[in-house]
């Protein structure tokens, strides 16, 4: 073979591997890619985070966190409630509340009533360079966020027969770095336009008061996740209440091309 036509095969085929090898290697080759991003953004509205369904129509998103604290479990009274009176509810749930309760992801996965989506396998805050919130700390570069997304994302299909396609960070913080990365991975990153119960700690009135607040589209957060408190009995007491005022409730994967 001549040297020069040996030359174009090295320049075609050079690129071609390295794609090839880069592209089987997602962890690897986001690390490289965004090892000098420094992010300027560090909140619950970050660039591309998604907090709204763009609609005037009388439509909310109800979401309920799992999030897999040590204390942490299931509101059974909350989701006999939510079956008993057909409300729709998209929960994000964590890897480490899965591995404690496999019995009761299997309950609401099998429901078409609940839309299981991804909240991170450690429930870290979505940061590149280890920004914390409220002291718990988030990922520190683009390869902990990919395991963090990616190995909840996948340990979720494989429970679930389903693969999640939006993730909310631990604590629903996020840095624009991070959120673009998200959705070069295939997810939307997913917030909340109506503060339900923060973190489970509002008294059931201030839920009533919260959910009451809500407008067409909105994204309303909430816990799941602790029987003990009153964020069930807020609940139970206010979805009747917005049903009356003429509210449906949707699931957010039906509205995934309308997120804003
Ligand atoms: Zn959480």
């Amino acid at each position: 073979m001549k040297c020069s036509s040996m030359k174009k095969q090295f320049f075609f085929v050079f690129p071609f591997l390295t794609f090839l090898l880069l592209s089987g290697c997602s962890r690897e080759r986001y690390s490289w890619q965004y090892r000098h991003f420094q992010p300027t953004q560090w909140s619950e509205t970050a660039d591309r985070v998604r907090t709204k369904i763009d609609t005037e129509e009388k439509i909310l998103a109800l979401t309920m966190d799992a999030c897999g604290s040590k204390t942490d479990s299931l509101d059974e009274e909350l989701i006999d409630f939510l079956i008993q009176n057909k409300i729709p509810a998209t929960m994000f749930i964590t890897g480490r509340w899965m591995d404690k309760y496999p019995e009761k992801i299997d309950r609401l996965a099998s429901n078409p009533l609940f839309e299981i989506e991804n909240h991170g396998i450690a429930h870290r805050p979505a940061s590149l360079t280890g920004e914390s919130i409220y002291g718990i700390e988030g990922t520190k570069n683009a390869a902990e966020l990919y395991d963090e997304v990616m190995l909840n994302a996948d340990k979720m299909e494989k429970a679930t027969g389903r693969r999640p396609i939006f993730y909310r960070s631990g604590t629903a913080y996020y840095d624009e770095g991070a959120t673009q990365m998200i959705e070069e991975m295939g997810f939307q990153s997913i917030g909340f336009s109506v503060l339900g119960d923060k973190g489970a700690t509002y008294s059931a009135d201030e839920v009533e008061k919260a959910f009451l607040s809500a407008r067409p589209g909105d994204i309303i957060i909430c816990h799941m996740n602790h029987p003990e408190k009153e964020t069930g009995k807020g609940l139970m007491r206010v979805l009747p209440k917005l049903k009356a005022q003429g509210y449906r409730f949707v699931l957010l994967k039906d509205y995934a091309d309308k997120l804003k």
